[in-house]
């Protein structure tokens, strides 16, 4: 019978086809002895934090394990993708215990929109997912603004106990917890990976002082994140990277704002007036007659209208309508991945998107 091989940094088992997963090392590495996997590599050489994506068994052990731990839970979310980042089990694992909600990407969101109201939005949707966080705090990770005040914050609300970062893929967790590692220990190299109970993965831990820690939880995949439903490539376009320039378009009733190719966005009933969208100032946005959508979607999907940039991308059989009526107040219509379009009152608007992505509303933030 052949050993198991683990990494004799975290002791996950070693396996060289799931570079994002557990244990990763390359083939040629495989057979070697005291072999030392790719995430506990860069961690050692570089403090360099890497994300590792769960399976939902593994994340769910370890949901449990973190159940029945005293500390802070801090939740991290994508600002520009709240409904994909938010952890849908997370109440379960809060028990008694604080969570500060960070929302990250906050360079993305225009210099104009309301703090305050960002706040408040969050607020509500962390109730929605049945938490009440102690505290929200807006952050960059990648511009480092913010941080200072979550480490504040941080200090001030744990009470001396550990504290546990959580976040679906993508969110941001490893730029931050690099950020966190250089402001809290430095060029020191006392970044240890400790074993988790109930779990198949060990942590990276930070000490925060003499006998409490702060560890990186790894981050799960949801399957409702636009993310996964585009080619890296794609995604490169679709995810903003720099402030976005809204961009406002005059409709009258029955036009249609196609978003690339991947979402269509008819506007139907309210009387002339403008939508305003704010999207990755890389995705193409092209209007063009309700009457003509249909056609011109099948016709130019990949072509003009794109991403995607292969009709083989695409399923036509795949699309959910999701109307929405907005009544009295100014809102914005999200599109979980995408980003939102700000309608004024009064406004029938049927949001035509890949099943899986959701479609949801919320006051204005602007
Ligand atoms: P993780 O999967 O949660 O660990 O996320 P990463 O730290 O790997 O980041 C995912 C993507 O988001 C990368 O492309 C990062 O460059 C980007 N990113 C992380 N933080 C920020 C931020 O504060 N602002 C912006 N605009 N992008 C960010």
């Amino acid at each position: 019978m052949t050993e198991i091989a683990k990494c004799i940094g975290c002791g996950a088992t070693l396996q060289s086809e799931h570079p994002n997963e557990a244990g990763y090392v390359p083939k040629s590495s495989l057979n070697k002895e005291d072999v030392i996997c790719k995430r506990c590599f860069r961690l050692k050489n570089y403090n360099e934090v890497q994300d590792v994506d769960l399976t939902s068994d593994d994340f769910l052990n370890m949901l449990k394990s973190l159940h029945n731990e005293d500390g802070l839970i801090v939740n991290v979310v994508d600002v520009f993708d709240l409904e994909g980042s938010m952890i849908h089990r997370l109440k379960d694992i809060v028990g008694k215990k604080k969570v500060i909600l960070v929302a990250n990407k906050m360079d993305i969101l225009p210099k104009a929109i309301n703090k305050k109201r960002v706040e408040i939005w969050l607020r509500q949707r962390a109730k929605d997912y049945g938490l009440n966080p102690d505290k929200v705090v807006l952050i960059s990770a990648a511009k480092n603004q913010g941080i200072d005040e979550l480490l504040g914050t941080i200090e001030e609300i744990r009470d001396r106990k550990d504290v546990f970062v959580v976040g679906t893929t993508n969110v941001g967790k490893s730029t931050l917890i690099n950020r966190l590692i250089e402001k809290s220990v430095g060029e020191k190299d006392v970044i240890t990976t400790s074993h988790f109970p109930g779990t198949t993965l060990d942590m990276i831990d930070i000490p925060l002082d003499d006998d409490s820690y702060m560890f990186d939880t790894p981050g799960i995949i949801q399957s409702h994140q636009m993310t996964h439903y585009v080619t890296d490539k794609e995604l490169k376009v679709i995810m903003p990277k720099k402030e976005i320039k809204p961009k406002v378009y005059q409709l009258n009733e029955e036009q249609s704002l196609f978003l690339g190719g991947l979402v269509r966005v008819d506007y139907k009933k309210g009387g002339r007036r403008s939508l305003t969208c704010f999207i990755s100032n890389d995705l193409n946005i092209h209007r063009t007659k309700l009457e003509n959508a249909d056609d011109l979607w099948e016709r130019q999907i990949g072509e003009l209208l794109k991403p995607p940039y292969s009709k083989e991308n695409f399923d036509f059989n795949n699309l959910k309508n999701n109307v929405i009526f907005v009544k009295d107040e100014r809102r914005d219509i999200m599109i979980s991945g995408l980003g939102f379009i700000t309608v004024d009152e009064g406004a029938e608007i049927n949001v035509i998107a890949p099943k899986e992505v959701e479609v949801t509303s919320r006051k204005s933030i602007l």
